[in-house]
């Protein structure tokens, strides 16, 4: 996920990555515990005025990520755009380097490469979706035997009477004094 600083003019070029499962997960050093990504491409144009290269572009992707309620696995789809500005490492932090406002999502670059793989496992962090159900009305797991209520159904409510937890509303923790 390299360019060199060279193959960037004032024009803009057009650039496609694609990334998948093995080729994101060696861009890790710690394999990621709540999501798979399957696959994902980032089509970017890039252009540089002086020494400071600009990127923009999107990114879509497909992740493996478990239902909020049922825990399984279900893809999501998510796509965002971005920008980002790569600018030289300082030569001394004391340099003022002045980046205005607009300028946040600010990357500095070594020597004579731009090495995109930060960004990309940054927007691919970003996109993975936080809540995301297997389907609209996924019952869930049961919370007393953890069946998949979607694949079976169990006895528990019913064991417990009408009103599913009723039965324990007069459960009192009694002290010890
Ligand atoms: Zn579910
Ligand atoms: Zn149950």
């Amino acid at each position: 996920m390299k360019i060199a600083l060279n193959a960037i003019s004032e024009e803009k070029i057009q650039h496609t990555f694609f990334i998948d499962e093995q080729s994101f997960e060696k861009m890790l050093t710690e394999k990621p515990s709540s999501f798979s990504l399957q696959e994902a491409s980032l089509e970017c144009s890039l252009s540089k005025i002086g020494e400071r290269v600009y990127i923009s572009g999107n990114i879509n992707a497909e992740f493996l990520v478990e239902c909020s309620r049922c825990l399984t696995l279900t893809t999501a789809m998510a796509s965002d755009t971005f920008t980002y500005v790569f600018i030289p490492v300082p030569e001394r932090w004391e340099n003022d380097v002045e980046l205005s406002a607009e300028e946040l999502d600010v990357v500095f670059y070594h020597g004579d490469i731009i090495d995109l793989t930060d960004i990309i496992i940054e927007q691919i962090n970003l996109l993975v979706p936080l809540r995301i159900l297997c389907r609209d009305d996924c019952k869930g797991l049961c919370p007393l035997c953890g069946k998949n209520r979607n694949e079976e159904s169990c006895s528990c409510e019913a064991s417990l009477g009408i009103g599913g937890f009723a039965g324990l509303k007069d459960f009192k923790i009694k002290s010890k004094s």
